[in-house]
């Protein structure tokens, strides 16, 4: 037996710590993760009526076009049903775009650091990887149009940019898309939209029509809260849609998943809430970062990178064992860094409390 050469000493994806686990570990009682982007306040208790009364139908497979959330999302954005393709977590569409575009002939342009899947599911795929550095937290579009060439097959935008938080303005994304090739396909993942407030923020859904050679990533692990049951979407030309669906799987989306979002997306008014309370989140961490003169990113998502200018890793255990779980920038490509996921008020003041602390023992 012997697996592709590429899969040889590639490591799994590196999640942040479960809380169980630090538990185990450490003896602690109380812990709090801000590690993975999740939603502090959980989700609409509408998703979770609708959990409940899924749950009759459980030996039935579920719709594997997703007819439900499909009429729900389409009528929600303003597009045609078949403009839309969900995936078991947008984790899974990035598994789907690679499987259907990538190859060992072909080449794949994403920004560094960005997300780690674009990187690693291609590599899978047997593809070249160019990674552009990002300037200040940024991506460098300018570096990334002269990576592409006639072998590439997609170029990756995540915005906002995770790990950074930063985004790319409608001016800056529309000159660039202008500019990518008829025959690259651009990935433009949009995982923490909902939670942008930037007014130059774009609308890419608008411009699904004049390119069709776009796509754009959503989730409902985010700000909807609900990582748990993976659901992600990609929106596209209709004609892109129908060419990716065969590498999709039967019955990716679970019933109890679909029954969820459903009634999530009809409940707008708890995502407003959730926003609302990341902005004064983040405030509470840029009042700190000021204070104590740290710098980082100002974000549109809801985390945000500190540098400490030490050992980003260092940071992270000191965190842990007061019960914090957070993200090393080590792993993350921003090694004296650490990324924290906004968290409640009250999460966010003990945490900055205990990162006080920190600054002033050594
Ligand atoms: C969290 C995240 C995803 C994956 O989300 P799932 O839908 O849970 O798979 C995709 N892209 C980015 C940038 C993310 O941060």
């Amino acid at each position: 037996m012997k697996v592709k050469d590429q899969l040889i000493g590639l490591t799994p994806y590196q999640p942040g710590k479960p809380i169980e686990e630090v538990q185990r570990e450490l003896g602690l009682e109380k812990i709090v993760k801000l590690a993975s982007n999740e939603n502090p306040f959980g989700c609409s208790e509408k998703a979770k009526e609708a959990i409940k009364e899924s749950l009759d139908e459980l030996a039935l497979y579920p719709d594997g076009y997703a007819r439900n959330i499909r009429e729900k999302l389409a009528n929600f954005l303003g597009v045609k049903e078949n403009q839309l393709i969900f995936g078991n977590g947008s984790d899974e569409l990035i598994d789907i775009l690679c499987t259907a575009l990538l190859s060992p002939s072909k080449n794949t342009v994403m920004a560094h650091p960005s997300f780690s899947q674009y990187s690693h599911n291609a590599i899978i795929q047997g593809a070249e990887l160019r990674m552009v550095d990002n300037i200040n937290g940024e991506h460098d579009l300018e570096g990334m149009l002269n990576a592409i060439d006639d072998q590439t097959a997609i170029v990756w935008v995540c915005s906002p940019n995770n790990p950074t938080g930063t985004y790319i303005n409608e001016e800056k994304l529309i000159n660039f898309i202008k500019r990518v090739p008829e025959h690259v396909l651009i990935v433009i993942d949009e995982a923490y939209k909902e939670y942008v407030v930037a007014e130059d923020y774009p609308d890419t859904i608008s411009l699904l029509n004049e390119y069709p050679n776009l796509l754009v990533l959503r989730t409902f692990s985010k700000a909807y809260g609900l990582a748990a049951l993976r659901v992600g979407y990609g929106i596209g030309h209709p004609n892109l849609i129908q060419a990716l669906d065969p590498a999709r799987g039967p019955f990716n989306t679970s019933r109890i998943a679909q029954a969820a979002v459903c009634a999530a997306v009809d409940d707008q008014e708890f995502i407003q809430k959730c926003v609302k309370a990341n902005r004064e989140g983040l405030e509470q961490f840029y009042q700190f970062c000021e204070e104590y003169g740290l710098s980082y990113f100002p974000s549109q998502a809801n985390f945000i990178l500190i540098d400490f200018k030490r050992s980003g890793q260092e940071v992270f255990d000191y965190l842990l064992h007061k019960g914090f779980i957070v993200r090393s920038g080590t792993a993350l490509g921003y090694p004296t860094a650490v990324r924290i996921t906004v968290g409640s008020y009250e999460q966010n003041a003990e945490l900055i409390e205990t990162l006080k602390e920190m600054l002033s023992v050594n």
